[in-house]
């Protein structure tokens, strides 16, 4: 990658081992469930896991959307926080697409109150939609890990109510290394978990629905129906192993890395770096001066090829990745401190 792109750890392109592997990988159509490549890669994603089946997806949204459908019913309800990927970015798709109704808790950095949770449960009334499930994201788009005592409540109650739970782990990896806790430890409080190997982990598409077997059976169905049914996948999945062996356990680095960053960004005094959402591989601040020019600083970054985002009410969010490293770090600060001196002086 010639940039140093900031914006997400989505833009990450494959290494050369991947597109090697891609380029060797022994294929089969999927639909008849003769890919030997994705089969390897479900096996593996669900053994991660601790789950029996998973499911080879083309998107994180995807993944979700195929939960919510095969857990759900039309008309039932889902118990989810409102800060969560699913209600703010994915569309709407949960009424489209499975006729559910999102009822939202409050924000909590993605953590749910066991008494709010139980307040919005449905119980028996001919006026009230049943409530068909309970979604938690971790870790959280915030930046923020979910603790496992919060995972653990949840999945207590839940399960004390017969109602399944689903996890959008699109980070899991990053959660796991953030609260030091293996993947399936985190897993087990769900009957169904996401994650992408899209993101921090490197691969250029792809994620993995994971539960039981009876309910992976159900999603596969689904799948095709929603149209996701795909043929030669092992291309893709093939890159993807090599996100399970080599890259979900070098993630330390791209936490690290953001630690790293918000430090630095802090001693220059005007960035307010919030600090209690920096978990994962995301620096979120927010400019603690008036007169900040932003789009000029956007554009000046560009001159130097570092990429981005425009603040989102006026917050800041800057992603750390595999190809972010530690001396690109080194140039994008003192690119920033060159930015900063230059506009005081003129
Ligand atoms: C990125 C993300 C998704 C969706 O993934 P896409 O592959 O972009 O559709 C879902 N949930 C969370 C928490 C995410 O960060």
């Amino acid at each position: 990658m010639k940039w140093i792109d900031l914006r997400s750890d989505t833009v990450t392109e494959p290494t050369e081992e991947m597109l090697d592997a891609m380029r060797s990988a022994i294929v089969g159509d999927d639909v008849y469930e003769d890919d030997p490549t994705v089969k390897l890669l479900e096996k593996k994603s669900a053994a991660i896991l601790g789950k029996e089946s998973s499911l080879f997806i083309p998107t994180g949204t995807f993944g979700n959307q195929l939960a919510l459908l095969t857990h759900t019913n039309r008309g039932d309800e889902v118990i989810i926080p409102g800060s969560n990927h699913i209600v703010l970015y994915e569309v709407g798709a949960a009424s489209v697409i499975s006729g559910v109704q999102l009822r939202t808790l409050k924000d909590n950095l993605g953590q749910i109150n066991l008494n709010e949770l139980e307040s919005l449960h449905r119980r028996k009334n001919i006026h009230f939609p049943k409530t068909g499930l309970i979604c938690m994201e971790n870790a959280h788009t915030s930046g923020t890990v979910v603790p496992i005592e919060n995972m653990v409540k949840v999945y207590n109650y839940a399960k004390s109510k017969n109602i399944p739970v689903h996890l959008d782990g699109a980070r899991i990896f990053n959660a796991s290394i953030a609260l030091n806790l293996k993947p399936d430890i985190i897993a087990k409080y769900s009957d169904s978990v996401m994650f992408c190997f899209s993101k921090g982990l490197c691969s250029p598409i792809g994620s993995i629905l994971a539960g039981g077997k009876a309910f992976i059976r159900k999603a596969r169905r689904n799948r095709k129906l929603m149209g996701g049914g795909m043929r030669q996948t092992g291309y893709i999945a093939a890159a993807c192993l090599i996100s399970l062996d080599k890259m979900a356990n070098r993630l330390n680095e791209d936490h690290k890395n953001a630690k790293y960053l918000a430090k630095q960004l802090k001693k220059m005094k005007i960035f307010g770096i919030i600090r209690n959402r920096l978990d994962i591989n995301m620096v979120f601040f927010k400019l603690e001066i008036r007169d900040f020019n932003e789009k000029k600083f956007i554009n000046y970054l560009k001159k130097y090829k570092i990429k981005i985002n425009p603040s989102y009410y006026g917050e800041f969010r800057f992603v750390t990745h595999y190809w972010i490293t530690k001396e690109k770090i080194e140039f994008l600060i003192s690119i920033i401190k060159k930015y900063i001196k230059e506009s005081r002086t003129v």
